[in-house]
């Protein structure tokens, strides 16, 4: 089967996209930003049917809801039902909002000062769990889940916060709109902590860095950033197939030489690889043999594979790399830490020897790091991973 229609009836399932999520053509906004003062955000915690011990550092929770408000005990279950809230031994069936009453309120592994709200999802088929605060106050939970501040200097945590501003706003301006919620609080989005527990240095680069964002020709952009690039970092126009992206080419980078994964080797056996490869079949109609042999295919400068043609016994047919990864991590706890890698067969399957952490796009955050090190200060580091951007100061 051709890419075209291996991509085609992926596509068709409904759930797998070619793409991480659906790009509009250009990772560049249509207008010019014209800034009107610091927003505030909307960050989706979590979404659908779940259950989450809420703690407070006081002992004591205030709830809030149409035209009421009470104070509970701390810690207490929440559990996120279709149709219905409870929280404790108490229900409800619209909008609540939960804080601590006078501290800190901890929510899984997150830890909040202000409000969070629920709100059902349209057909009531579960809920979502929103946080709404201040962009700036946002970018403190970034930076500190991002970066560590114990490791990494000011101008790698300054570089971090404006990467992380300018993504954020591009995301609200984009492709927020018809939402509750603007960003998601995770890597799908940039991770975030919440904003109690900021370390120092990483309040001090929100600070030192307050309202500046990344600007193309006077334009907001995706500004990716991620781990480790390996050596070189990956074209945004390679990696996602479309024109018009000048402000991430591929740029060399000797910064994150002392990253782990700078260099990295997976031995994936015949059996997971091809339970992976079966899987990715599903509803495509491809009738799978034994597979013979792995082979890279359209290899982008960097280094990063796009494609892998599966060579079998009953034929021969591509896959996306993206998703085998994905795929390889979810069932079969393989971690290929990138799609930069070269493949060769082994004594028991495939060997995967690899360049890099993540999709290798925009910053690479242990080369911020390194050049920090090195004397690099925030607007340096940019304009290495972003040439011909301008840094502007909006609020
Ligand atoms: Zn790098």
């Amino acid at each position: 089967m051709s890419r075209v229609l291996v991509v085609a009836a992926i596509l068709a399932l409904g759930s797998w996209g070619l793409l991480k999520d659906p790009r509009a053509g250009s990772l560049v906004a249509s207008t010019a930003f014209q800034p009107t003062g610091e927003p505030r955000i909307g960050i989706l915690l979590d979404e659908g049917q779940f259950r989450r011990t809420v703690q407070s550092s006081d002992g004591r929770l205030q709830i809030r809801w149409a035209g009421d408000s009470a104070t509970i005990a701390a810690p207490v279950e929440v559990i996120a039902a279709a149709g219905v809230i409870h929280i404790g031994n108490r229900r409800w069936t619209d909008q609540v909002w939960i804080r601590s009453r006078t501290g800190e309120m901890q929510i899984g592994d997150r830890y909040h000062e202000g409000w969070v709200e629920w709100i059902p999802e349209p057909e009531a088929t579960g809920w979502q769990m929103i946080e709404r605060l201040s962009l700036e106050r946002y970018l403190l939970g970034v930076v500190t889940r991002e970066m560590s501040a114990s490791s990494f200097p000011a101008a790698a945590l300054q570089a971090q916060a404006i990467a992380a501003r300018t993504y954020a706003m591009f995301q609200m301006e984009a492709r927020g709109r018809g939402r509750s919620y603007d960003l998601r609080g995770d890597t799908r989005s940039q991770a975030y902590g919440g904003t109690a527990r900021v370390p120092k240095e990483v309040i001090d680069a929100v600070e030192q860095t307050r309202g500046q964002v990344l600007l193309w020709q006077g334009k907001l952009f995706e500004s990716f950033f991620h781990s480790t690039c390996g050596g070189q970092t990956c074209s945004a126009a390679e990696s996602y197939f479309i024109r018009g992206v000048p402000t991430m080419p591929s740029v060399r980078c000797d910064g994150c030489q002392s990253s782990r994964f700078f260099r990295w080797s997976e031995e994936v056996p015949r059996k997971h690889l091809a339970d992976a490869v079966a899987y990715l079949c599903k509803g495509t109609g491809i009738q799978l043999g034994k597979i013979d042999t792995v082979v890279a295919v359209d290899a982008a400068e960097s280094g990063h594979v796009p494609y892998l043609r599966i060579d079998h016994s009953l034929g021969s047919f591509e896959v996306d790399s993206k998703r085998l990864r994905a795929t390889l991590r979810s069932r079969g706890r393989h971690k290929l830490r990138s799609t930069n890698f070269v493949v060769q067969p082994s004594s028991s399957g495939f060997l995967f020897s690899g360049r890099g952490w993540g999709h290798g796009i925009g910053m690479c955050q242990v080369g911020a790091q390194g050049y920090a090190r090195r004397g690099a200060n925030d607007v340096w580091i940019l304009q290495h991973y972003y040439p011909g951007v301008e840094i502007r100061s909006c609020w």
